[in-house]
């Protein structure tokens, strides 16, 4: 027999020592359920569903940054969210990508379980996929819940990660310029 979702969270309540038929707990199992099902929305979209032919035609060659988006994700080893902001860049060649799809090639990734590594490399690949670009560059800043709220406590470290492909891997100066722009440089 295989447990619904809802049906699951009714497990865990009960491996946790609580008592699911108490009032306050007794639509938990499904708020639980539903909750969990958005934050991992993700799984439902494709690059091709999200971009959706927003790619236009553009001479522009200089370097196009979209920088602190909000970004919630979960950690695949814990459940638990890590949250930051992103900044990603990208050097076009011909196809300039509609804005808004940047911040939701972001969320696309972020809402699955991840791990920040990961994440950071799929939103660099996708955009570097989608455009064609001369280079990409993403970085993400984000604290995790698993190591604030439990075990080592570290309550105000942030993690943080990059992916610099093409031209942002090969020119110092390009780099540099994405990191002044981000504020991340020193
Ligand atoms: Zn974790």
């Amino acid at each position: 027999m295989t447990l619904s979702l809802p049906q699951h969270y009714r497990e865990i309540l009960k491996g946790l020592g609580e008592d699911p038929e108490r009032e306050g707990l007794l639509d938990t199992p499904k708020r639980a359920a539903k909750a969990m099902q958005y934050l991992c929305h993700g799984y439902e979209q494709s690059l091709d569903e999200i971009v959706n032919g927003a790619l236009f035609t553009s001479d522009n060659d200089e370097m196009v940054i979209l920088k602190d988006i909000e970004l919630y994700s979960l950690c695949e080893h814990h459940l638990l969210p890590f949250i930051g902001k992103a900044h990603v860049a990208y050097i076009p060649t011909g196809k300039v990508l509609g804005l808004s799809k940047l911040a939701r090639i972001v969320d696309m990734y972020a809402r699955r379980l991840q791990i920040q590594e990961n994440l950071t490399r799929q939103i660099a690949d996708a955009i570097q996929q989608v455009t064609q670009a001369a280079g990409v560059a993403v970085v993400i800043e984000a604290k995790h819940m698993c190591m604030m709220m439990r075990g080592v406590e570290k309550q105000n470290s942030t993690m943080n990660t990059s992916v610099m492909l093409g031209a942002f891997r090969e020119s110092n100066t390009t780099r540099m310029e994405f990191l002044q722009l981000i504020g991340r440089s020193k």
